[in-house]
């Protein structure tokens, strides 16, 4: 009866690494709802362009959409 114990033995294992899978599957998603969410968008001050607020550069607390357009504003 061994072989028998060997087989409900392997059933089990993978029973249980199905069940961990699913659980660890289950968890990336909110992430990726996350990352999907909309960012606010900033105007560059300028040339007018829409920046997303991560990328956007600020120079004495006014948006710009890259170093060139901060320094030419700024001038
Ligand atoms: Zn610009």
């Amino acid at each position: 009866m061994f072989l028998m114990r060997l087989v409900i033995l392997l059933v089990i294992v993978a029973i249980l690494l199905w069940l961990l899978k699913r659980v660890f599957s289950s968890e990336p998603e909110p992430e990726q709802l996350e990352s999907t969410k909309p960012e606010n968008m900033r105007q560059c001050k300028y040339c007018g362009v829409h920046v997303p607020e991560s990328s956007i550069l600020l120079v004495k607390d006014e948006p710009y959409c890259c170093q060139q357009h901060a320094d030419l504003d700024q001038q």
